[in-house]
């Protein structure tokens, strides 16, 4: 069975439905994209037609992409069992802390409806906060010389988003166990019993939520601004302005907008994303092509 898992570990990224590159994610936010060319189909259409450009998909960006994608993904098949420990070592290490100063399960007779709502709200708001935060560290000083491996891509798809730094990858795992095994400590010392988020199929539902309604996007050349709703969550245009030169210091969240705004650091997804001029060049090619 371990050996089993270990094969099928270099395409956990695309057969994990907890991993956003999961397959179906991707299908599902091909039809938001359809669905946004159908709103203004003349205007919009070479948006689609540079997803069938094997320009776009192969390319000396997109390949750095798949090198660090098959890097990142030995490297952390390796620590998997890892993350489980230290996450249990976390929410043990709360529990006892707690302990120290008021009773346990104080709150045991509480309706588990309520109580299991307000941990998957809890968790989701620290979750986004605390990768607002991380993302938002990245950008200063010696952390840039990691994360800037991210932001070198010249060509955005939705692979894109994996290609990130082992050492990046190891702080967002870390933040994540830390943020899960603190939630988790809390809710067992208050309630007695092990906390469950929403699921669905299994899965956390807020992040199948949000990855089934177009997370993939945000890494593309599809400039899908939310509208009304930009001032809430994060669009793809808000993170590709993220990723232009201009707007580099904006839009550091992930799920909810407003951690930018809160920490002035947010610019809506209204304008056209400012590419660089070597990005431009190659989205014009690729559009020029798809045009023939
Ligand atoms: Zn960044
Ligand atoms: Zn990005």
């Amino acid at each position: 069975m371990i050996e089993y898992s270990l094969l099928l570990a270099p395409i956990n990224w695309l057969i994990d439905p907890q991993s956003r590159t999961f397959i179906a994610y991707g299908l599902s936010s091909l039809v938001l994209v359809l669905l946004w060319v159908g709103l203004s189909w003349q205007q919009r259409l070479p948006y689609l037609k540079q997803l069938t450009q094997k320009s776009y998909w192969w390319n000396t960006s997109t390949r750095q992409d798949y090198q660090l994608i098959l890097l990142n993904a030995v490297l952390f098949s390796i620590l998997s069992i890892t993350w489980v420990v230290f996450t249990i070592t976390i929410a043990n290490s709360v529990f006892k802390l707690l302990s120290t100063v008021s009773e346990p399960r104080a709150y045991a007779e509480a309706s588990s409806l309520l109580l299991f709502s307000l941990f998957t709200l809890a968790l989701v708001l620290l979750e986004d906060l605390s990768r607002y935060a991380l993302h938002r560290l990245l950008h200063w000083r010696f952390f840039w010389r990691i994360h800037q491996l991210h932001h070198s891509a010249t060509i955005l798809t939705p692979l894109s988003f994996l290609r990130v730094h082992p050492i990046e990858k190891l702080l967002y795992q870390l933040r994540s166990a830390t943020v899960y095994g603190s939630c988790t400590g809390v809710f067992f010392f208050l309630v007695g019993e092990h906390p469950q988020a929403w699921l669905i199929f299994g899965i956390s539902g807020a992040s199948l939520l949000f990855n089934a309604l177009g997370a993939n996007i945000r890494h593309s050349m599809v400039p899908i601004s939310y509208g009304p709703l930009e001032k809430i969550f994060i669009s793809p245009l808000q993170h590709q302005l993220h990723h232009s030169d201009q707007y580099n210091r904006k839009n550091y969240g992930a799920i909810f907008s407003f951690w930018d705004r809160l920490f002035s650091s947010w610019t809506a997804g209204d304008k056209q994303a400012p590419l660089p001029e070597k990005e431009k060049k190659l989205l014009d090619q690729l559009l020029l092509k798809s045009l023939d």
